[in-house]
């Protein structure tokens, strides 16, 4: 509980700081992109049309974390609507498959025809999605010619579906674990460490749960749990 609070504050927090400062760092990175976007011919001209390319790059990385700021300042109750989970995970498998190929892991899914759950499917597609991407970030960790084996797994019984998202990654230790859904836990370079938070927020306003185990150099893997619709 005291977790949760704490995690509740520091979240309040965040959204309020965020909302604030986004709007003008905003709005100076798009006249900022514009105007490197004009002045690309010159540099392309000059032969240093890398430098254009690592600047519009970098703007774009920028936008990304101020819109995952946004993203997780917003109350968000989630808008429901029923969804078949087969449906559901086939979908996020299909946006994740050309990546994955990129990155040498194979995605294998099991999930059962039936099964319905009401869910926001923008804010569950995006739970999944950011799991399934820190799946692919811990397989490209492994060091050596290392074969990625991402299973997503539905199973439902009476009241609840649970999918499971396990990865042969490079795992987690017990510190590690214990931080995980803290906002801005990373031990990523270029990570900011919100997935996993904004995640658990999303899971919990659709009264579900999220679980996790990990063994370091083994790999990971996710539980979510939500309550089934007949
Ligand atoms: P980010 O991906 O930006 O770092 P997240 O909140 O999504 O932020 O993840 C926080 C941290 O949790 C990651 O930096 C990583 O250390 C750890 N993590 C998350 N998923 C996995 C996984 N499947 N295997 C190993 N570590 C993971």
């Amino acid at each position: 509980v005291e977790q949760a609070a704490y995690q509740n504050d520091k979240m309040a927090m965040l959204g309020k700081i965020s909302a604030a400062i986004a709007h003008e760092i905003r709005n100076p990175l798009t006249a900022i992109r514009g105007f490197i976007q004009l002045l690309r011919p010159h540099l392309v001209h000059l032969g240093k049309d890398e430098y254009a390319r690592i600047i519009l790059a970098e703007i774009d990385r920028a936008n990304d974390i101020i819109h995952e700021f946004l993203n997780s300042s917003k109350p968000s109750a989630p808008q429901k609507s029923k969804v078949s989970v087969a449906s559901l995970l086939k979908e996020v498998v299909l946006l994740t498959e050309s990546e994955a190929l990129l990155k040498n892991c194979q995605m294998v899914l099991e999930v059962p025809e039936d099964g319905y759950v009401s869910i926001d499917v923008k804010q569950i597609k995006q739970v999944l999605l950011n799991i399934i991407k820190n799946a692919m970030d811990a397989i490209s960790e492994v060091e050596g010619d290392h074969k990625g084996v991402i299973n997503i797994k539905a199973e439902v019984d009476a009241k609840h579906i649970n999918i499971s998202i396990q990865d042969n990654g490079n795992g987690m230790d017990k510190g590690q674990l214990g931080r995980l859904f803290d906002p801005f836990f990373t031990t990523k370079e270029k990570g900011t460490g919100l997935g996993l938070s904004v995640s658990y927020r999303i899971i919990k306003n659709h009264r579900g749960n999220i679980s996790v185990d990990s063994l370091k150099g083994a790999g990971t893997i996710f539980v979510i749990t939500l309550p089934i619709v007949s």
